[in-house]
């Protein structure tokens, strides 16, 4: 098989059962989220909603139903990924734990860690963190310096790491961090933690984003005690671990549709008789959107079969942050804000937010450079 092949996932009548039942849930839960919430998309930050996703059934779907999964199969949890994100729905409680952290329990963690985790994020009850970056090391995840030293009982941590989201309000922290190893063996000698937030010895400061909104933050370890329990898979193999996250982090809808909700603004601008000049604008951006659905489906059918496309994943990223920050810059071009009507008025709303947010789309989640880097391995390009 090419290296690059993107086989159309299997068919799931069950999924499309599924879509109408998360349109009428988030058509009813949404109907008074104004646009600028909506634009938000996969950075609301509502625990309450959360609890209410979970009571559908919808959180750790694949989860086997002994950890309090539902047994259900990627393709249905991409649908309700999808029919979320395409309505602005506040999903970012829930959204990591989901998406990576509950998933890398399940592979890597204690029988006991199981039965602690899994079961209370599927109930919506247990929200989650990534501890990757630092100050000096994003990119270069392999030169963290935050450190765990053992001590009788577990570790010692002492570091800092930064762009944390949600670490002010979520209950735990996947840290990776370094446990030994000699300084030219960059990738061994890592591992990762599970971190109850509460721990003393944590600091969790606000770094705030250009919109001026607080999603992420510094969070420093002080002499911070982790029992033994908290290690998270096997120690000093920390590396493999975390790089087998990142075709779960980098391949879902949540990597292009975050500009959706100004398309939708777009449209309701422009009208039923837009001019030829827009009309083509928005049919081509239409059309990278349902192709980038194509692949983006396409990894949800080899991660459910097993596979680790995370060659596959990293294209899906860097092409999706592509057409999510080409659709900002397009759309204002569009639309002559001046002098305002109540439809432009609010589509100037939500192109100022997203305008805000689009240049973190090609940093969050690997950058666009790293990104190529992988492809052009994989391709065996270098
Ligand atoms: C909105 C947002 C949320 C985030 N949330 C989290 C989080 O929850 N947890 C977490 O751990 N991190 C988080 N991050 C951090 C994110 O993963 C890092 O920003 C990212 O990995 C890049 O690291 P850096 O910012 O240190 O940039 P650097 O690595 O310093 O890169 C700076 C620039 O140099 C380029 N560059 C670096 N190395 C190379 C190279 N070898 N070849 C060519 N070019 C290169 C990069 O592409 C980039 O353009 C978040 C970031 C954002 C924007």
């Amino acid at each position: 098989m090419p290296a690059l092949a993107f086989a159309p996932p299997p068919a799931s009548p069950a999924a499309e059962t599924l879509r109408a039942e998360v349109r009428a849930f988030v058509a009813a839960e949404l109907a008074h989220r104004n646009s600028v919430d909506r634009a938000q998309s996969w950075s609301g930050f509502d625990p309450a909603f959360s609890r209410k996703v979970a009571q559908q059934g919808w959180i750790g779907m694949t989860f086997p139903r002994q950890y309090g999964g539902h047994g259900r199969n990627a393709l249905e949890r991409y649908v309700v990924l999808e029919e979320m994100l395409a309505a602005g729905a506040p999903v970012s409680a829930h959204w990591i734990a989901d998406r990576q952290s509950g998933p890398s329990i399940l592979r890597f963690g204690t029988e006991q860690q199981k039965q602690d985790f899994l079961p209370r994020i599927a109930r919506g009850e247990c929200f989650f963190c990534i501890g990757m970056s630092e100050p000096d090391s994003g990119s270069d995840l392999a030169s963290v310096r935050t450190r765990a030293v053992p001590v009788p009982g577990g570790f010692r941590v002492n570091g800092t790491k930064v762009w944390t989201s949600h670490a002010h309000e979520v209950h735990t922290m996947i840290l990776f961090c370094r446990t030994s190893g000699a300084p030219e063996d960059r990738h061994g000698g890592t591992s990762q933690f599970l971190v109850d937030l509460k721990s003393p010895g944590i600091t969790v400061r606000p770094i705030y984003a250009l919109t001026g909104q607080h999603h992420f933050n510094e969070v420093v370890f002080q002499d911070c005690f982790l029992p033994e329990n908290s290690v998270l898979g096997k120690l000093d193999d920390g590396w493999n671990q975390v790089t087998s996250e990142l075709a779960n982090e980098r391949s879902g809808p949540e990597r292009f549709l975050s500009s959706f909700t100004l398309l939708v603004e777009l449209l309701r601008a422009l009208g039923p008789d837009p001019s030829e000049r827009a009309a083509i604008a928005v049919g081509r951006m239409v059309a990278h959107l349902i192709a980038l659905r194509r692949l983006s489906r396409s990894v949800a059918g080899m991660l459910q079969a097993g596979a680790n496309p995370a060659l596959q994943a990293a294209l899906v990223k860097d092409l999706g942050a592509l057409v999510e920050q080409e659709i900002p810059e397009i759309a204002r071009q569009l639309i002559a804000t001046d002098p305002p009507t109540p439809e432009t008025e609010r589509f100037a709303a939500v192109l100022h937010y997203t305008m805000m947010h689009a240049p973190s789309f090609s940093l969050r989640g690997g950058t666009r450079e790293i990104l190529r880097g992988i492809i052009a391995r994989g391709l065996g390009l270098r």
